[in-house]
């Protein structure tokens, strides 16, 4: 399968994009919704995080305690490796099973942090990046999660650079002032890209 990466920052306007890419009937796949379902109720890395750091880290659910992992992992970087060592792996197993049952011309899998995780501009046949200001980052994510500036700043700091993502990108989505038509429009010489390429792809 023909593998489009799209990333971008918090609040760049990837959910949106990659609901345009659903709605031209292109299948998904969203490495967020992964990471959180393995870490749910009888989720595949419970039985690993619960072995590695105990069970207070488990909700009588059986669901991660995300609150004090994010305490652990904030303050201490070998566990958050440590996690990450659990996580990264089945995220990565998962995604590729998905890919494999998508039934498409080609996939979209969203990658928040793909520039921020080398290995997956390998994976990727096209990366895609939307990209706005920091500002327009800062006033949506404030609206959205309604979080204080500094909230969005400290998270946009532990995010790769606008510039590292334009770097890492084939192509861009100028998502700033940007009205739902322009955007569509983007979306539609993207989309007609990727099916020629996915198509030659196969042909080859
Ligand atoms: P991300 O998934 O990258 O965090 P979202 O797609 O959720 O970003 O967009 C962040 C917020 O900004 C959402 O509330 C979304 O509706 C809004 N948004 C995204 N793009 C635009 C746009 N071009 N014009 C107005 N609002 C937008």
């Amino acid at each position: 399968m023909f593998v489009v990466g799209l990333t971008g920052g918090i609040g760049s306007g990837k959910s949106t994009v990659a609901e345009l890419f659903v709605a031209r009937g292109v299948p998904l796949v969203d490495t967020d919704m992964i990471a959180h379902r393995i870490t749910a109720p009888g989720g595949l890395a419970m039985p690993h995080i619960a072995a590695e750091f105990g069970a207070e880290f488990v909700n009588a659910d059986g669901s991660l305690d995300r609150t004090r992992m994010r305490t652990l992992a904030f303050s201490d970087e070998t566990a958050r490796k440590r996690l990450e060592g659990i996580t990264h792996p089945l995220i990565r197993a998962e995604t590729e099973r998905e890919e494999r049952e998508a039934r498409g011309p080609y996939v979209i899998v969203v990658v928040p942090l793909l520039v921020e995780s080398g290995a997956w501009k390998d994976r990727a046949n096209r990366v895609l990046t939307v990209d706005c200001s920091v500002d327009t980052q800062i006033a949506r994510v404030m609206s959205r999660n309604g979080f204080s500036r500094e909230q969005v700043l400290a998270i946009i700091a532990r995010q790769a650079t606008r510039e590292a993502r334009l770097a890492a990108a084939d192509d861009v989505i100028v998502n700033d002032d940007t009205p739902l038509e322009e955007l569509e429009a983007q979306v539609d010489a993207h989309h007609q890209a990727y099916l020629s390429l996915a198509k030659g792809e196969t042909e080859s």
